[in-house]
């Protein structure tokens, strides 16, 4: 089996800071991805590190070649050019499956039969931010015959302690797992794996130094911490494995007039759009800066421009509004 693939060693000696962008290719670029790709982009390369591009396609019924071939280009046209090649995780299913077998052995995994309708059935009626904890039905369950021949979703167990790390944006934070998730899925009953796994192992063999995102991913961040120190223990001298430190830096979201995250029905903020009405990269680069704090008003700039002015200090950590019915500049 493949353990690990040479390009995927940490980098030796060099540039210390490793960023990276990691895009679900599911449809054009809109400008909150741009708004992720440009924060992450400046906070390594400000720091003369690398800036690496991680494609996760590993949703087959969402994913397509074409939006993944159509970001790069969208980047490179963004003045956002990458270092190293570039990695899909539609091609890392032995690496994948290595490390779950890591886990399996260690007994820190168990099968879960249940139905999305049996998992709803637990929930407190209070628990309203759509998040869903899994209650642990089946942990501990002995399989009998049948069950043992049945596709099943693989969970791992996780601690009932509070897990802390510190936000290089948003200071301290402080998770249960066990009250904020629950033991959750690695592989899906369908095979498919589930992100935490992936990004996890990813970041690590990519040699991540420096993770960038929005901030509703940041209390799924412990889950992740626990998972890699897991691996971690499990594997202490897996030669050029998973190791070294990792740091978190969550930004603000772009939102609409109704204070939601913009997403792909959000068409005037579609890169596609924009270009069509001639809108320059300088300019969508320029008041994404200025919306970031990063400069003092909306002015055509290019990214490596930006490169002197940029602190996350100056980034807010209230979410920012950006209007549909107005000219990017
Ligand atoms: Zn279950």
């Amino acid at each position: 089996m493949r353990t690990i693939c040479p390009k995927d060693s940490p980098p030796k000696g060099g540039r210390e800071v490793f960023g990276r962008f990691a895009p679900s290719p599911t449809g054009r670029m809109h400008l909150g991805n741009v708004f992720c790709a440009l924060l992450s982009w400046l906070s390594a390369k400000s720091q003369g590190g690398d800036w690496r591009l991680r494609i996760e396609d590993l949703d087959p019924q969402r994913s397509r070649r074409s939006y993944a071939m159509q970001l790069q280009e969208d980047l490179l046209w963004l003045g956002l050019p990458w270092d190293g090649e570039v990695v899909w995780q539609s091609e890392r299913n032995d690496i994948y499956l290595h490390y779950l077998q890591m886990l399996k052995d260690a007994g820190l995994t168990y099968p879960c039969f249940c139905s999305r309708a049996d998992i709803m059935a637990t929930q407190a009626p209070h628990e309203t931010d759509g998040r869903i904890v899994y209650a642990g039905t089946c942990r501990g369950k002995i399989l009998d015959e049948m069950e043992k021949n049945t596709p099943a979703a693989i969970r791992l167990i996780v601690p009932d302690e509070v897990i802390t790390f510190q936000d290089g944006h948003y200071g301290e934070q402080k998770v249960n797992l066990a009250e904020h998730c629950g033991d959750y899925i690695l592989r899906r009953k369908d095979g498919a794996w589930a992100y935490q796994l992936a990004v996890v192992v990813d970041d690590a063999l990519m040699g991540v130094t420096e993770v960038v995102r929005g901030r509703d991913l940041l209390l799924s961040t412990p889950q992740q911490i626990h998972l890699r120190q897991t691996i971690e223990s499990l594997s202490p001298r897996h030669k050029g494995g998973v190791r070294g430190g990792l740091h978190f830096f969550h930004h603000p979201l772009l939102v609409n007039e109704s204070g939601q995250r913009l997403c792909k029905r959000d068409l005037s903020m579609d890169l596609g759009v924009l270009q069509e009405k001639h809108t320059s990269p300088k300019e969508i680069i320029g008041r994404l800066a200025y919306l970031a704090g990063i400069i003092p008003e909306t002015t055509p700039i290019l990214p490596q421009d930006l490169l002197p002015f940029f602190a996350w200090q100056k980034v807010p950590t209230e979410d920012i509004l950006i209007r549909f019915d107005r000219s990017l500049t």
